[in-house]
């Protein structure tokens, strides 16, 4: 993947026939009590204050005429270090107003909110469908209620776009959902919550998250999808991975290693 414009708040690459853009909600600060290691193995997360500090990104992917946005941020549901999407993609120059598909991993608040502006209205207006995996669409309630009858319910494999596929990646929450954009450079993996903590999960991906709804189906799901991608021509997105949060996985030792900022 070519790297072709940045900001602060975005970074566009190109995978042969799709833009795809990396774009910066924030960040999460969370304890580290949170990552839950197996008994004689030792990890040493870098920490700010004590703390993990996750990033969380959002990824459009283009082919000139249709978009998908995988993953919304929080706007403002959380904390205030998160909600910059809006501002991400009006950096990245993309119109707002033409976004029909946006394609939700999991329905946490840092993956979902974002679809209401920060001043209560749609963050979307031209939205048509929002796919979400079967198991989390009950998320689309209260303040999301209005978006159910928009709602493409992910419980197999499914075609978004002619060449992107949801596909369920059950485990971080009963309907965490993966999406899979094929080029002829290649297939980029956009997959949610796979890994949360990128400096010790790739070399160490039976570690699990404490707030991952089914620890050992999310393990397992972990592992299959590393798997899948340290083999030519794959590509990771990830909405926790370290801004912005895109790269290659290879094989590592007895686990796997992300490289990034090449092509
Ligand atoms: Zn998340």
């Amino acid at each position: 993947m070519r790297q072709i414009a940045e900001s602060p708040l975005h970074v566009s690459f190109e995978l042969r026939g799709l833009t795809v853009v990396a774009l910066l909600d924030g960040y999460l600060d969370l304890p580290p009590s949170r990552l839950l290691v197996p008994d004689g193995l030792a990890v040493e997360p870098p920490l700010v204050d004590g703390l993990l500090r996750l990033s969380v990104n959002a990824f459009l992917v283009d082919d000139g005429v249709r978009r998908v946005l995988v993953d919304t941020g929080a706007s403002t549901s959380w904390e205030p270090t998160m909600g910059l999407l809006l501002e991400s993609l009006a950096a990245a120059g993309v119109d707002r107003g033409a976004i029909t598909d946006v394609a939700i991993t999991h329905a946490h608040w840092d993956h979902l909110n974002g679809l209401v502006a920060p001043d209560g209205a749609d963050s979307f207006p031209a939205l048509e469908r929002v796919f979400i995996g079967s198991g989390d669409e009950g998320r689309l309630s209260e303040h999301l209620a209005r978006f159910r009858d928009r709602a493409v319910i992910v419980s197999e494999p499914l075609p978004v776009t002619p060449w992107m596929t949801a596909l369920p990646a059950k485990g971080h929450t009963p309907g965490h959902t993966v999406y899979e954009a094929r080029s002829d450079a290649g297939t980029l993996l956009i997959w949610g919550d796979t890994i949360h903590v990128p400096s010790v999960q790739f070399a160490h991906p039976e570690v699990a998250w404490e707030l991952d709804h089914d620890q050992d189906l999310a393990r397992a799901a972990r592992l299959a999808l590393l798997d899948r991608l340290a083999t030519p021509g794959h590509f990771v997105a990830g909405a926790h991975l370290d801004w912005p949060g895109i790269g290659r996985v290879v094989p590592d030792g007895t686990g796997y290693a992300l490289v990034t900022g090449e092509n």
